[in-house]
């Protein structure tokens, strides 16, 4: 069977072609500069939140922020939160094996399971952009999908790096600011895009490029000026 991860439906969604590159053609984008900074900080955020989920203890940041949930612990926690295993769902109309892996995940007293996802930020203004919307909406359709009970809110803890701080006047560490925001997801549009992505993967020919994206206009200007 086919898999599919939640961020090549992302893909599919920012452009149809470079999507199409990749699953039809096998052509893949170069890859982009790894985040490592933002990998240390999932790491020891993974660290203190599975030290509550030991102890069955909320994080002092859900505290803080009124959040009566404690980290989940289940068996599968570790395979869900895995980049290669993820949360996986057989979806038979496209026949597809959909899969994606998450940060976190908590569970309130009704029992309900709380989709978490890490973002570790330098900006001034962080925000939510629209593509981490998707990002919780597709965890928590995988959850639903696998017959869990799952609350429409989930969330996503910030670790914003305190520029004030400087660096800490000579110990040469870089303080961090921790916060929560909530965030109501709506997964009514997955199915669809998840039957699209299947749609354009067996098109015969490359759909149009993304009007938002200017590599392509790039790509064909710089073939045009190179061919004599
Ligand atoms: S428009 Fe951009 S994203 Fe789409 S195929 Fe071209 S380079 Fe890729």
């Amino acid at each position: 069977m086919q898999k599919i991860s939640r961020s090549k439906i992302e893909l599919s969604l920012e452009c149809p072609r470079c999507f199409w590159l990749d699953v039809a053609k096998g052509v893949k984008r170069p890859p982009g500069f790894p985040f490592t900074l933002n990998n240390a900080v999932d790491y020891l955020l993974k660290q203190e939140f599975d030290q509550h989920r030991e102890q069955k203890t909320p994080h002092p940041v859900m505290v803080t922020h009124m959040i009566e949930a404690v980290p989940f612990d289940h068996p599968e926690i570790n395979t869900w939160r895995h980049n290669f295993t993820g949360i996986q769902f057989h979806h038979k109309p496209s026949e597809l094996l959909v899969f994606g892996a998450v940060d976190d995940i908590w569970q309130n007293p009704k029992g309900e399971l709380m989709v978490v996802d890490y973002k570790a930020t330098g900006a001034q203004n962080h925000k939510i952009y629209d593509s981490y919307g998707r990002q919780m909406e597709i965890y928590q359709w995988l959850l639903e999908q696998n017959k869990h009970k799952v609350s429409k809110t989930g969330y996503f803890v910030f670790a914003k790096a305190n520029k004030a701080e400087g660096f800490g006047f000579g110990k040469a560490a870089l303080a961090f600011d921790l916060f929560v925001e909530a965030y109501t997801g709506d997964n009514s549009w997955v199915e669809a895009a998840i039957l699209n992505a299947k749609k354009i993967s067996e098109a015969d020919k490359a759909p149009d490029p993304s009007a938002e994206c200017e590599y392509c206009s790039y790509r064909k200007n710089a073939v045009k000026a190179t061919t004599v």
